[in-house]
């Protein structure tokens, strides 16, 4: 089975343009974009526009490279304070050549952790290790979304804090309790809150890095193979178990060798490359997609369910009651 993350993203943008639609008072996106990088100005731009697109306000804040840290937190403290902002999120990875760079976590935690719509404050990441998420990072909610899906049971629920609980069989939340997980990566955004996400929901999980030595033989174990490396087909066929759930979270470009006659203005967003890049992911889909019981495609997989999710926390951090 192939998840299809962007049916299911575009049926939940719809039910949340609905949820929107009802409330009085419209929530606020801010996203704050150091730098002009090419990739983060089109991550940014797609949130927005999707945003938009479901009644959420939304705002972009860019700020020159070359910003300190002490501007970009006071930018931060100015929006905590406004209550017209919902939701706040800062576009990483930052510029390498950026004052701000190597201070990301610094910066982070300068958001308050209600509007932390992207879950990545130390106080929301302590939250969801202790078993007790306010927000799951989008990415996160995404794998969980489409390990629901590939499950296909159950539903999403919202408890009384707001925090989003995914209780696949309506009873508990030990609901992966006996499935062995592996999760490729330890990234602070991607690889460890998943694992405090599986770890919850009562799976047993172990963790993969770029220095694990038997990683083919870890992954062979894997009920659930969740893959957040950034390393383009890393995942082969002779890694998974018959019948796995497979979730590549990886967008890698690879160039095709085609010449890019659309890039020839090196002042485009994109612009400069020479081939045709193409977008894949950790995952050797051809392959393993035979092998696998359920498999999540790049792109059209977690990808859009990312952007979904985050939204979906927008509109969560604008509730007041
Ligand atoms: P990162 O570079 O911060 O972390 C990569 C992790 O992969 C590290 O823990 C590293 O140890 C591990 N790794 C690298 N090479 C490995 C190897 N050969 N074997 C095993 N482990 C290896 O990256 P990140 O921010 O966690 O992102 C990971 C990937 O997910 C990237 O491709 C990124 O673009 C993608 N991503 C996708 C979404 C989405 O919405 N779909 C969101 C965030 C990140």
């Amino acid at each position: 089975m192939i998840i299809d993350g962007k049916a299911i993203a575009a049926k939940r943008l719809e039910e949340l343009r609905l949820k929107v639609e009802g409330l009085r008072i419209k929530p606020k996106l801010v996203a704050i974009l150091v730098g002009e990088d090419p990739a983060s100005v089109m991550y940014v731009n797609m949130k927005k526009k999707r945003a938009e697109e479901v009644g959420i306000v939304s705002e972009i804040v860019e700020l020159p490279s070359k910003v300190s840290v002490t501007k970009a937190t006071q930018l931060i403290n100015r929006l905590n304070a406004d209550q017209v902002v919902t939701g706040i999120l800062v576009q990483l990875p930052f510029p390498k050549d950026s004052p701000v760079f190597g201070h990301e976590r610094e910066i982070l935690d300068a958001i308050d952790p209600v509007k932390d719509v992207d879950s990545l404050t130390s106080v929301n990441m302590g939250l969801l290790a202790l078993g007790q998420p306010r927000y799951y990072p989008a990415t996160v909610k995404a794998v969980l979304v489409v390990l629901e899906e590939a499950l296909n049971m159950g539903d999403l629920k919202l408890n009384k804090n707001h925090a989003v609980v995914y209780d696949l069989f309506g009873k508990s939340r030990t609901v992966l309790g006996g499935f062995r997980a592996v999760v490729v990566g330890r990234s602070e955004i991607v690889g460890k809150p998943a694992v405090m996400a599986l770890i919850n929901l009562g799976a047993t999980v172990t963790v993969g890095n770029s220095r694990t030595t038997d990683l083919a033989e870890i992954a062979r174990e894997a009920d659930i193979l969740i893959s957040a490396t950034g390393v383009a087909h890393l995942v082969k066929a002779d890694m998974v178990k018959k019948g796995a759930i497979v979730i590549d979270v990886g967008i890698d470009r690879q160039s095709t060798g085609l010449p890019d006659y659309r890039t020839t203005d090196k002042n485009r967003v994109g612009g400069g490359r020479s081939t045709v890049d193409r977008v894949v992911g950790d995952v050797d889909f051809e392959s393993v997609y035979k092998v696998a019981g359920a498999i999540s495609p790049v792109p059209g997989g977690v990808g859009p369910l990312t952007v979904s999710s985050l939204l979906e926390n927008v509109v969560l951090a604008g509730r007041r009651d």
